[in-house]
């Protein structure tokens, strides 16, 4: 048996629990004997994840759902055989929902065929389709949905009171989850989503990568001023709104100007 390391009452980060670096960070939300799985990681780390939540005293047969933040390989490539496993319901957004039963191995980011990556995504079926405002109940606990798209369009977050499980949106150190147009990334819906986490209740936000961290408004407004920054610029490609460089270049095209 190990002693349970929760980060705050209710929720247990199984990478903090591990005390080392099992892969994308997956959270034990329970109450009493109940308990849910936000995310899983890789198919390779499963078996400790489980394993894992044996030691900690949770009845296997009481895992109430496993739960995706949206569909991407580093995320959820495990839950077809975690499902297996604990005999449980997968929850995710109706579009993480269409790349996971497909095994959809391009908008997962399982096949990056220019950097050599080339992942499984098992096919796994989705039980159930959760959208902006709907609760999941773990025990007596609500975890509250909510879209946030921008790094994909079935990015959820997930509030339970004070605490955000805010997914791929925004990470300690600034960083926002990858914006690319293969992967339906959007960034005026991104520019949204930040802007409700930043004016919403919460004091701390629990990312999907990395650590969690206090809320800060002033952080949030400075990566919205990088993201509204990239809306013009050529940085994210297709991404952008508009480019207005190529105005100023026609206009100079036009005047016939030249070096000067
Ligand atoms: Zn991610």
């Amino acid at each position: 048996m190990l002693q349970r390391k929760p980060i705050f009452p209710n929720v247990i980060e199984l990478n903090v629990q591990a005390g080392h670096l099992i892969g994308c960070n997956v959270y034990l939300i329970y109450d009493a004997d109940e308990w849910a799985l936000i995310d899983i990681g890789y198919e390779d780390s499963v078996e400790e994840v489980i394993d894992l939540v044996r030691e900690l005293d949770f009845p296997l047969s009481k895992c109430k759902a496993l739960i995706a933040t949206h569909a991407d390989v580093d995320h959820s490539q495990g839950f077809s055989k975690a499902k297996q496993l604990l005999k449980t319901v997968v929850v995710a957004h109706p579009n993480a929902a269409k790349l996971l039963e497909a095994g959809d191995r391009l908008q997962t980011f399982a096949e990056i065929h220019a950097q050599g990556i080339s992942e499984a995504m098992p096919p796994v079926s989705v039980d159930k389709h959760v959208n902006d405002g709907d609760i999941i109940r773990v025990g007596s606990l609500e975890l509250e949905v909510w879209s946030t798209p921008g790094h994909a369009d079935s990015q959820l977050a997930f509030r339970l009171n004070k605490l955000l499980l805010s997914g791929d949106n925004i990470y300690r150190d600034g960083g926002v989850g990858a914006i690319d147009a293969h992967h339906g990334s959007d960034i005026p819906s991104f520019i949204r989503s930040l802007e409700r986490i930043r004016d919403a209740e919460i004091d701390w936000l629990l990312p999907s990568h990395g650590p969690y961290f206090r809320k800060d408004p002033e952080m949030i407004n400075r990566v919205l001023d990088r993201l509204r920054g990239y809306l013009h610029l050529s940085d994210f490609g297709t991404c952008a709104i508009d480019w207005p460089l190529i105005q100023q270049w026609e206009q100079e095209i036009a005047e016939g100007r030249l070096p000067s």
